[in-house]
C-alpha cells in the first residue's frame, strides 16, 4: 500500500484554487452516465448527495434511520465555525487555519486544513441561502460566539440546535433532488459491505432493516459519510446507533484506517449517573462563553455550591490558562477536570464532576439574555438532572464525544481503495489529534458541498470507469459472506446479551484507553480484547430472526465490528509513544502535566492496513511536513 496525500504543490494560499483550475471536468451531458452511492445522510452525506445530484450525477443515498433527518448530526448544538470576520476581531482564513493546526496539536495535514478554512466562508453563504435560521444581531447581521481554542468569535449558531437547523437545510436540498428523480433515497437500509471489483470499490451490499432483505447496489464510486465511532466506548455523547461498521468493513477491503486512537473527550457532559446508563448527554461548549468552571479549593468539600465563598473556589481553567480561560481547548479542559477530580476536589456523586456556573453571567447580562442564548440546553439539563442551571451551577464531567481518526483519505477525499471516497466524521479528516469546537459541522459541510463535488468529477474525468452490474460474481460472493455472518450471529443463542458485551468492551476501553493511557494498560487491553471477542462469538444471544425488524441483530453486527476495531484502536495508541491532543500517554507529559509530543519520531499520520484475519495490521506512516507553520509546544496560558 502506498500513501500519497496528493497535496498540490505551490503556495498554501493558492493550492485549492490552482488545483480546481487544473482539474478535469465532466461534461454536463455526461454526468448522468455516472452512478454514485452515498452511504449516510447526516450533514456530510446529505450535503454531498444533494450537491452531486444537483450537478447531474445519478445518486443513491442510504441511511439506517427511518428518515435522513434523524442522522446523528441533528444533535449538534453549539455552532459552526467560519472565517467571516464579521466581528472585526482579527479573524481571517489564515487564523482559522492556524488555530485548527495548533488545536490539533500539529498532527493534521496543512493543505487540507487551509482548504477547510477557505471553504468555511462559502458554507455560511450556502446555508443562509437555504434559509438556515442562524442567530442574528439586532441590525440583522449574523451573530457569532466564541468556542474553545480561539480568541476570536467565529462561531455561527442557531440557539443550541445548530446541527438540526443545518440538517434541515441539507435535507431540503436532498429532498428536492429526490423529488426531481436524480437521487434515490434508501432509508432503513444498512450497508454491510463494500464490493470490490478489480481493485476498485464498485458497490455495496445492504440489509433492509424492516424486511431483512439483502441486496446489492453497483456504482462508479462509493462515498462513505457514516459518521464517527465514539460508541466503541459504549458510553458517549453520540447517538446510540453511531458505529464503525461501514469504515471497518471498508478497512477489511483495502481502505487504510488512520489514527484510530485519536478520540475526543469533551469536557462538558452531564456526569454518569449509574451502571445501567446507555447514553451520555453533552452540554454544549458554547456554554463556556458565559459559564465559569470551578471546584472547591478544599478536598472532600461537601458544602452546597452557594455555601462555598468566592475565596474558597478554584476557577482552575482561568487560573491555569489566563489567556483562554474557560475557553481552553477540549483536550486541555478535559484533562484539567480529571486532574482536579483525581485530587479529590470533584463535586457530586463519587466526586466525578466540576461546576459550570452562570451566576456571574446572569448578574452581568440578566437571566433573559442567558435564556435567549441557551434556553434549550438549560431545559435539557433540568429534564435530566432535576436541577435548574439558572439557580445552581450545572455539574459536568468529560465524556467521549468525537473521533478524529477514520478512514485515511488523500486531498481528493479518496481512500486507499480506489473509487471509495470518505467524508465527514468518518474520515481521518482535518482535525489532527484534537478537534476544535464547532469545526466538525464545518468539515462535514465543506466535504459535502464544496470539496467532493469537485474532486469526484476530476476522478471520473481522469480515469477510465468500467461499468459493473450487480450481476457480477463479486456481488454474489459478498452477499453470501454477509448472509453467513448474519446467520452465524443468529445461531449462537448463547447466554449473554449484546449490550452486556458492548458495555464490557466500553468499560475496558474507557479504563485503558480513555482520557489517559499508558503502555501497561494498553498492552493489557490489546491482550484482553481478543478473549472478549471470542466469548462474544461463542456466547452472545441474538434473539429473533433475520427476515424482520431485528434491532438485536443490528446491534450485534455493530458490536462485532467494535470488538475487532477496539483492538486496532488500542494498538494504535500503544504504538504512538507520545502525547498529543486527545491522545494522552501518561509517560509523556511536561512537568506541569501537559501533553508532550515527540515531533522527531511521531510527526506522521498512522494508516493501518488490514492484512487478513490472522495477521496483525500493518502500520504505514504519512509524514506530516509543515511548510507554513512552525511546530511548537502548544500553549494556551
Ligand atoms: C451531542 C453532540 C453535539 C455536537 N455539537 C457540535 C457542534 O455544535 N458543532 C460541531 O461542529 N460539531 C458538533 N458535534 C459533532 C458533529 O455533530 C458530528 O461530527 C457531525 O454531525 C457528523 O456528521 P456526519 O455527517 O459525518 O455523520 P452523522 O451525522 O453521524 O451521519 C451518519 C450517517 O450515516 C448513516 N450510517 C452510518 N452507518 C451506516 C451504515 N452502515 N449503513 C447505512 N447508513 C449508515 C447514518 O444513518 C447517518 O445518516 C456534536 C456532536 C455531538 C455528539
Amino acid at each position: 500500500m502506498k500513501l500519497d496525500s496528493k497535496s498540490p504543490s505551490g503556495p498554501l494560499q493558492e493550492k485549492w484554487e490552482r488545483y480546481r483550475l487544473e482539474m478535469k471536468l465532466v461534461n454536463p451531458a455526461n454526468k448522468r452516465k455516472f452512478d454514485v452511492i452515498v452511504v449516510g445522510s447526516g450533514l456530510a452525506g446529505a450535503s454531498a448527495a444533494a450537491s452531486l445530484a444537483e450537478l447531474g450525477y445519478n445518486v443513491k443515498c442510504f441511511c439506517f434511520h427511518d428518515s435522513p433527518r434523524r442522522a446523528h448530526s441533528i444533535a449538534a448544538q453549539g455552532g459552526i465555525n467560519a472565517a467571516k470576520n464579521y466581528q472585526n476581531d482579527g479573524d481571517s482564513v489564515y487564523r482559522l487555519f492556524y488555530d485548527t493546526i495548533k488545536g490539533g496539536d500539529f498532527r493534521a495535514r496543512e493543505a487540507n486544513v487551509y482548504r477547510l478554512a477557505q471553504v468555511s466562508v462559502n458554507i455560511i453563504d450556502q446555508c443562509v441561502a437555504q434559509g438556515v435560521p442562524f442567530a442574528r444581531e439586532y441590525g440583522g447581521s449574523l451573530a457569532n460566539r466564541s468556542f474553545g481554542g480561539a480568541q476570536v468569535s467565529r462561531t455561527f449558531y442557531a440557539r443550541g440546535q445548530t446541527g438540526q437547523q443545518l440538517l434541515i437545510g441539507a435535507y431540503q436540498a436532498l429532498e428536492r433532488q429526490i423529488g426531481l428523480g436524480r437521487c434515490q433515497m434508501f432509508p432503513m437500509t444498512e450497508m454491510l459491505d463494500v464490493v470490490v471489483v478489480d481493485g476498485q470499490a464498485k458497490g455495496i451490499v445492504t440489509r433492509n432493516l424492516a424486511t431483512g432483505e439483502i441486496a446489492s447496489h453497483a456504482a462508479d464510486a462509493v462515498v462513505l459519510a457514516t459518521g464517527g465511532y465514539g460508541n466503541v466506548f459504549y458510553l458517549s455523547t453520540n447517538a446510540r446507533g453511531c458505529n464503525v461498521t461501514a469504515t471497518f468493513r471498508a478497512f477489511k477491503k483495502g481502505a487504510a484506517f488512520a489514527n484510530p486512537c485519536y478520540t475526543q473527550i469533551h469536557p462538558t457532559c452531564i456526569p454518569v449517573s449509574g451502571e445501567h446508563q446507555s447514553k451520555l448527554t453533552l452540554m454544549s461548549e458554547s456554554l463556556r462563553n458565559d459559564g465559569r468552571v470551578w471546584v472547591p479549593k478544599k478536598k472532600g468539600d461537601t458544602r452546597l455550591p452557594y455555601q462555598i465563598p468566592e475565596a474558597e473556589r478554584d476557577y482552575y481553567l482561568e487560573r491555569k490558562y489566563p489567556s483562554y480561560g474557560n475557553l481552553a481547548p477540549r483536550d486541555i479542559a478535559s484533562r484539567a477536570a480529571k486532574e482536579v477530580c483525581d485530587e479529590g476536589r470533584g463535586v457530586g456523586p463519587g466526586g466525578k464532576g466540576v461546576y459550570l456556573d452562570f451566576a456571574d453571567a446572569i448578574n452581568r447580562v440578566g437571566e433573559e439574555a442567558i435564556r435567549e442564548r441557551y434556553d434549550n440546553l438549560f431545559e435539557m439539563y433540568e429534564r435530566i438532572t432535576g436541577e435548574s442551571g439558572y439557580k445552581t451551577p450545572m455539574r459536568i464531567y468529560p465524556a467521549v464525544h468525537y473521533t478524529m481518526g477514520g478512514t485515511w483519505v488523500d486531498y481528493n477525499l479518496m481512500s486507499t481503495l480506489p473509487s471509495l471516497f470518505v467524508i465527514g466524521e468518518a474520515n481521518f479528516s482535518d482535525h489532527g489529534a484534537n478537534r476544535l469546537g464547532a469545526s466538525a459541522l464545518m468539515q462535514g459541510l465543506a466535504d459535502g458541498y464544496f470539496v467532493l463535488p469537485n474532486t469526484l468529477g476530476n476522478f471520473f474525468a481522469s480515469s477510465k470507469q468500467a461499468k459493473i452490474a450487480t450481476s457480477h460474481p463479486e456481488f454474489r460472493k459478498t452477499e453470501e459472506e454477509v448472509k453467513t455472518r448474519l446467520h452465524k450471529l443468529l445461531s449462537i443463542r448463547g447466554k449473554r446479551t449484546v449490550s452486556s458485551f458492548h458495555r464490557e468492551l466500553g468499560k475496558l476501553m474507557w479504563e485503558k484507553c480513555g482520557m489517559a493511557r499508558n503502555e501497561k494498560g494498553l498492552a493489557e487491553a490489546v491482550a484482553r480484547i481478543p478473549a472478549l471477542r471470542q466469548e462474544f462469538w461463542e456466547n452472545v444471544n441474538v434473539l429473533g430472526n433475520g427476515g424482520e425488524l431485528n434491532q438485536s441483530l443490528e446491534h450485534a453486527g455493530r458490536v462485532a465490528d467494535f470488538m475487532e476495531f477496539a483492538e486496532l484502536l488500542c494498538l494504535d495508541a500503544l504504538t504512538r509513544a507520545e502525547s498529543c491532543g486527545g491522545h494522552f500517554r501518561e509517560e509523556f507529559q511536561t512537568e506541569d502535566g501537559e501533553a508532550l509530543r515527540n515531533d522527531e519520531q511521531f510527526s506522521f499520520v498512522s494508516a493501518w492496513e488490514y492484512q487478513g484475519p490472522d495477521k496483525p495490521p500493518l502500520l504505514h506512516k504519512e509524514p506530516l511536513v509543515y511548510e507554513e507553520v512552525k511546530m511548537a509546544q502548544r500553549s494556551y496560558r
